[in-house]
C-alpha cells in the first residue's frame, strides 16, 4: 500500500521545479527522520535534510534556499541510504543548489580562501568545492 499525505494538493512552482529536475518526490516522505538521523553533517544545517522536506511539502520555499543545509550537505548518500521512502535529500539539495548557482550566485570566494589552506588542500577537493560553490 502506497502511503498519501493529505497535503499533497499544496501547490508550488518552486517545489515543483525542484521536484522535476531531480527526479525527487517530497511528497512520499513521511518525516520518519532516518535521514537526518543518519545525516553526519546534520549539526551544522539550519534545518536538517527531514525538516527541509517537510518545509518543501508545506511550499516553504523562502525557507528552504535561505537555509545553510544545502551547502553543509558533503553528498555522502546516507539519507538516501536510510530511508524507507526511497527519497533522496542528497537529489534535492543537489537541486537547490542549482536553482541557485544558476542565478549567477556564488556560495565560495576564491580569494577569500587563505592561502594556508589553499596550499595545504588537496586538489581534487579544491575543485570540487568550486564545482560546488561556483556557478
Ligand atoms: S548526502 Fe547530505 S543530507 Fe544526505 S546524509 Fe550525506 S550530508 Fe546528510
Ligand atoms: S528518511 Fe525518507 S521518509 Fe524518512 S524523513 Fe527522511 S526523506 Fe522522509
Amino acid at each position: 500500500m502506497k502511503f498519501k499525505l493529505k497535503n499533497e494538493n499544496i501547490a508550488s512552482e518552486f517545489v515543483a521545479h525542484i521536484e522535476k529536475i531531480t527526479g525527487e518526490n517530497a511528497k512520499r516522505c513521511y518525516q520518519c527522520g532516518n535521514c537526518t538521523g543518519g545525516c553526519p553533517v546534520s549539526f551544522k544545517m539550519d534545518h536538517g535534510p527531514c525538516q527541509i522536506i517537510r518545509l518543501m511539502q508545506m511550499g516553504q520555499d523562502e525557507a528552504v534556499q535561505e537555509a545553510n543545509s544545502m551547502w553543509v550537505c558533503v553528498g555522502c548518500m546516507q539519507c538516501y541510504s536510510r530511508c524507507p521512502q526511497g527519497v533522496s535529500a542528497a537529489n534535492i539539495f543537489e537541486g537547490l543548489r542549482q536553482v541557485v548557482l544558476r542565478k549567477g550566485e556564488d556560495h565560495q570566494e576564491i580569494e577569500d580562501i587563505p592561502m594556508p589552506l589553499l596550499k595545504g588542500a588537496p586538489q581534487q577537493a579544491l575543485v570540487c568545492g568550486f564545482r560546488k560553490f561556483v556557478s
